[in-house]
This record gives C-alpha cells, structure tokens and sequence, in this order.
C-alpha cells in the first residue's frame, strides 16, 4: 500500500505524519528554524526514518501551517483551518467544534457531521492566549513549558493576570513571585485568563458536544482541566494532538488524489 504524507509547518514547530490506509506508520516533530524549506525535508525524512520507509513509496504529499507554501516538494496546499477540521474528525468521528490552540494563533472551528468546515473564528492578531505566550510565562516561573500541566492543580487563591501583552504579561508573572505568589496561583490565574479568550472564539462558532482540542496547547493537562470544567463538558484529546493537523493535510492530499494515478 502506498503512503500519504502531511507536513504542518506552524510557527514554532514542524510536523509531519505517515499515513498507510488509516494507519499512521511514521510522525516527526521538531521546532522550526529560519529555513522553513529545509524545516520541511528534515520532516518528512524524520518520519520515513521513523517508519522505516522510503521516499519514493510517498504517493503525495499536503503542506499545512503557516509556513505551508514552504512544503517545495508537496503537490497541494491546504489551510491548518481544514485540516484540523479533517484530522480531528479523523481521530474523534464524533466532533462537532475543535479547538486548536498552537504557538501563535487561536481557532475554533464548527465541523459538519463528515469533517468539512462549517464556520471559523480565529485570533491571529497577537500572541495572547497562545503557546508562545504560554512558554514565556512559563520560563518567568522557572519552567518549562512542558512541566506546568499538573502545577495549577495545588491553586487555593489564583491570581489575575491582567495583561493579554506576552511581554507585559511576563512582567506581571515575574512581579507575582517577587510578591511570594505560589506558581499554582499564578498558573491557574494564566489558564483562566487564556481559556476564557478561548471561549469568546468557541461562542462565536457555536458551542456543542463533542468538542476536540488540538494543537501543542492541547498537550497541557492544566488547559484542557481549565477548559472542561468552563464548558462543564468533557473535551477529547488525543495523544497525537500536536500532530492534528499533519493528519488533516495527509487526509486531505489521499482524498484529493483518490483515483487519480499518483
Ligand atoms: P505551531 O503549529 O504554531 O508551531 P504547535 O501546535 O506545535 O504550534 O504548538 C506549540 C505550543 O505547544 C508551544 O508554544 C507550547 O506552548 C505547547 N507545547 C508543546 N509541547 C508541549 C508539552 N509537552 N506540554 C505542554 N505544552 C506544550
């Protein structure tokens, strides 16, 4: 059987998925650097590497992300909106709204009942309420942005953080443990802050049951427990949630080659 590939280029990662019929054989996942071009061949040979695979075994390959007209040797490009929509519905045939929260926009996305776009609304303006965000918060507190999930677990007395400003809000991060505030405190008040921008975008589509969060935010535990007890509704998400979108590009470039000779 041959392969389909799907390379994400976002903003401050570059993914790439390996897709057999509906299986997925090989991933990769690495940070961007300034050659976004180079960023996209290393991601799709991490991942025929991690599949064991070749290069020519690939029948197409679909650019996603930001930086998706990078994706030189892909045959089609498709916007991270249609491929979260493909790759969630994908991964949770039930969803009905996704969430994709990556490094430095905001999505909610009303998926139709096959994982076509129904309605958008996006928040690409700044960095608040992002990943970025989030990382620099992280970094004021003595972390990194992989240990805070289970942090704000332990918050008795959250903070505000007022600014939506990554660096001002670094500042207040940074004043708030000059002043002896707990990083539980200030992290439930930062997830608070960022979820509750999050649920002005997930109004404006729509909200109802399911909804899939994605995106690398979707890897912080204390997100998507924010995010749930907000919408009081269980949210799915699924292990491979940074790499939602690579599977939509990859669905996406079989759909659209399906019965062509690749
Ligand atoms: P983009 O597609 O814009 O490059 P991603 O969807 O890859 O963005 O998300 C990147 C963000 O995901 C980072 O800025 C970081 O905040 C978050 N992230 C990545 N890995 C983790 C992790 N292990 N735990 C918590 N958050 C993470």
């Amino acid at each position: 059987m041959t392969l389909v590939a799907g390379v994400d280029i976002g903003s401050t990662t570059a993914k790439c998925v390996l897709l057999e019929g509906d299986r997925i054989v090989g991933k990769s996942l690495a940070p961007v650097g300034v050659e976004l071009v180079k960023d996209a061949e290393r991601a799709l040979a991490q991942a025929l590497a991690e599949a064991g695979r070749e290069r020519h075994e690939v029948a197409v390959v679909t650019g996603t992300g930001y930086g998706r007209f990078k994706v030189a040797f892909g045959r089609f490009t498709v916007t991270e909106i249609g491929c979260h929509a493909k790759g969630a519905h994908f991964l949770f045939p039930g969803t009905r709204v996704v969430l994709d929260i990556g490094g430095q926009d905001t999505k909610a996305i009303k998926v139709d009942p096959r994982g076509e776009v129904v309605d958008f609304a996006m928040n690409d303006k700044c960095a608040a309420g992002t990943g970025r965000f989030l990382d620099v918060c992280a970094g004021a507190l003595g972390f990194d942005v992989s240990e805070i999930g289970a942090l704000a677990e332990g918050a008795r007395h959250p903070v505000k953080v007022t600014n939506t400003c990554t660096v001002f809000a670094e500042s207040e991060v940074a004043s708030y443990v000059a002043r002896g505030k707990e990083p539980p405190d200030i992290l439930a008040g930062l997830y608070g802050g960022i979820v509750g921008r999050s649920l002005s975008l997930l109004q404006r589509v729509g909200v109802e049951p399911e909804v899939t969060f994605t995106g690398g935010v979707s890897r912080n535990g204390g997100m998507v427990r924010t995010l749930e007890r907000r919408l009081a509704l269980p949210v799915n998400v699924s292990p491979l949630s940074q790499y939602v979108g690579a599977i939509g590009a990859a669905l996406h470039g079989r759909e659209r080659t399906e019965g062509i000779s690749a």
